[in-house]
């Protein structure tokens, strides 16, 4: 298949920001796409060249990707270097560098260029692929001779997007739902399907292999579609609630509830035969960080393959108390591995088992899991299981929350103990919730908000970056509404750094899934997540979030937002704080309010 149709279509994507117009685009795509190339598709519409949870980089840095540019179209490096300078995106460049190369090589009638065959998109995702494995010495000039060669073939327009794809910044914004849609379409047509569609791809992590199935196998292989270890599972989420008599109402009467430990949520991988892999709750495999986790682990569960879940907690080893999730942060790192695993030790607290030699545990309900999990786990002096205990009245539950904070805990997940209580993976549900130390003060509770924009400071700001606009995630419309700006609880540290950790992701236009009726000074593509505090949540004129919810013509704004010095690293954009959740946030407080008013 040509790599031209794949211009065609992404061409129509980026111009337009209505899923619906996405949708039948990809439809269109891949109704033609034959079945064994559908999964290279996908992955090169997402922008990559394996699912998310395979992190093998393409390893090109903007520099080389200028001197194949610059090779492709026969000119001198300064002068992309310097297009690039005024444009900011290498694709752009491409384009406009390979139509000028190119203009000059029909003037020449012994050209072969004209004659050249189309490339086609095997040939395009073959030399990312080569890229992305050509490693060791040598493999600079190696990668370069690839991607030079693939742009001397490609058309300008191709290259652009080629481009897009080798530097991560092929930003069409299409959401992993959006494809979920138009697989559905294509391969079964009925809505019902598309609930089974998306389990597997919870299970999963990955839209690739869901496609690929559907079209080689049929719909009824994701019908029996298993956990596999080694593939991350999208993770289940809790909803959150602020009082005890409340959660005991939701969760009809009886509940189970778990100390909700303050670290990094881990899930613990062992394929038959192979060593323990760990992913993040963003899916990226985070085994090279914990030696000593999985070394602990090996030792507790004895299954032969299983997926387990569990949290990551820093601890200290000499009183055995839990340590702060900053403390645990030590240990994301690239290098001096085994020197913070000694400084910042780690324990694990498991909650949750998804699969045990062969049996998909994601459809039991919670009481079972939780069984099989306490029967097979032999505890240790790093591995233990979560804290847990059924209660059936407030202040039970109240009392246990106490003991959880004072054990150096966030709070509780109360989690349902009903025959329905399966693992609902991917999924934010009434099943968990949560209830957190936070929402015990004055404050309303800690948000995840996703960056889209920046204003430059004054004084002594001046120069930087001075204040954030943030956004929470709109999860029905797969966009990002605005809901405060923050110039609030930064260090100096983190003003003077601002521009660098941005400048990547700094773009000339509003993101097309970012809805904001207010322009900041740079416009940042919705990628990193900080934790805010804030005093209230009000009505407002001027933010999108949660728009017309309340009031009609009225958003929601965060008033006096503070970041709490917190990178939520761990959290990617769409697992920031909810537009649901806001609004359900304000309904909280302005009860909180009446029921203050009704006792005064
Ligand atoms: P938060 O920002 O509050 O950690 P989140 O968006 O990461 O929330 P939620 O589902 O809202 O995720 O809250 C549950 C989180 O709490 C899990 O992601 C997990 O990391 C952590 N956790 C700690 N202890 C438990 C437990 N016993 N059961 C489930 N999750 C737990």
């Amino acid at each position: 298949m040509k790599y031209s149709e794949l211009v065609e279509i992404y061409d129509k994507i980026s111009q337009t920001t209505k899923r619906l117009e996405m949708t039948d685009a990809l439809v269109r795509l891949f109704t033609k796409c034959p079945s064994e190339l559908i999964d290279k598709v996908v992955y090169l519409t997402q922008g990559r060249v394996y699912p998310e949870f395979i992190q093998l980089e393409l390893g090109m840095a903007d520099k080389m990707i200028i001197k194949c540019i610059a090779s492709a179209a026969a000119i001198k490096e300064s002068e992309v270097e310097q297009q690039y300078k005024s444009i900011g995106d290498l694709g752009t460049v491409a384009n406009i560098m390979l139509s000028r190369g190119k203009k000059q090589a029909t003037l020449d009638i012994f050209s072969s260029a004209q004659k050249k065959e189309p490339i086609t998109i095997e040939r395009v995702y073959g030399d990312l692929e080569r890229i992305a494995k050509t490693q060791g010495p040598g493999s600079q000039e190696e990668k370069i001779r690839i991607l030079s060669d693939l742009l001397r073939d490609a058309s300008p327009k191709e290259a652009m997007y080629i481009i897009r794809t080798v530097s991560g910044t092929l930003r069409l914004g299409i959401a992993d739902m959006t494809i979920l849609d138009a697989l559905t379409i294509t391969f079964v047509g009925t809505k019902d399907a598309r609930q089974i569609i998306e389990r597997a791809y919870n299970l999963s992590s990955d839209l690739g292999m869901v496609a690929k199935l559907l079209a080689t196998q049929g719909f009824q292989a994701l019908k029996d579609f298993k956990p596999l270890p080694g593939r991350p599972i999208r993770p289940m989420l809790a909803e959150r609630l602020s009082n005890p008599k409340e959660i005991l109402e939701k969760m009809d009467g009886k509940c189970a509830v778990e100390y909700k430990y303050d670290g990094e949520r881990v899930q613990i991988h062992k394929i038959e035969k192979n060593s323990i892999l760990l992913f993040s709750r963003r899916l990226e495999n985070i085994t090279h960080h914990y030696p000593d986790v999985i070394e602990f682990v090996s030792k507790a569960i004895p299954l032969d393959s299983y997926i387990i879940e569990g949290e990551i907690v820093a601890f200290d080893p000499d009183t055995g108390e839990l340590l702060p999730f900053q403390e645990l942060m030590h240990r994301r790192r690239k290098y001096g591995v085994e020197e913070a695993m000694e400084r910042y030790p780690a324990s694990v607290r498991l909650f949750d088992i998804l699969y045990g030699n062969g049996i998909d545990f994601t459809i039991e309900p919670y009481p079972e899991r939780r069984d099989f999990l306490s029967k097979i786990v032999k505890e240790n002096e790093r591995v233990k299981l979560a804290e847990q205990k059924i209660v059936d009245n407030p202040e039970d539950l109240e009392i246990f929350f106490h003991e959880a904070v004072s054990d150096g805990c966030e709070g509780v997940i109360v989690k349902s103990l009903s025959s329905e209580s399966i693992y609902r993976a991917g999924a934010r549900g009434w099943l968990w919730i949560k209830y957190k130390r936070d929402y015990r003060s004055e404050m309303i509770d800690t948000v995840d908000l996703v960056i889209v924009g920046g204003f430059m400071g004054t004084g002594r700001r001046a120069g930087k970056i001075g204040s954030l606009l943030l956004a929470a995630y709109d999860d029905e419309e797969d966009t990002f509404k605005t809901v405060c700006k923050c110039a609030t609880g930064f260090t100096d540290e983190d003003i003077k750094n601002m521009y660098n950790i941005f400048e990547p992701y700094i773009i000339n236009h509003k993101h097309a899934r970012v809805d904001s009726k207010i322009v900041p000074d740079l416009w940042i593509t919705p990628i990193k997540v900080i934790e805010i505090i804030g005093a209230e949540i009000t009505l407002s004129p001027i933010h999108t979030c949660g728009l017309n919810a309340i009031k009609e013509g009225a958003g929601l704004a965060i008033r006096f937002p503070r970041f709490t010095g917190r990178w939520r690293d761990d959290k990617g954009p769409e697992d920031a704080t909810t537009v649901k959740e806001i609004i359900e946030m304000y309904k909280q407080q302005l009860k909180k309010l009446r029921e203050e008013r009704e006792v005064s």
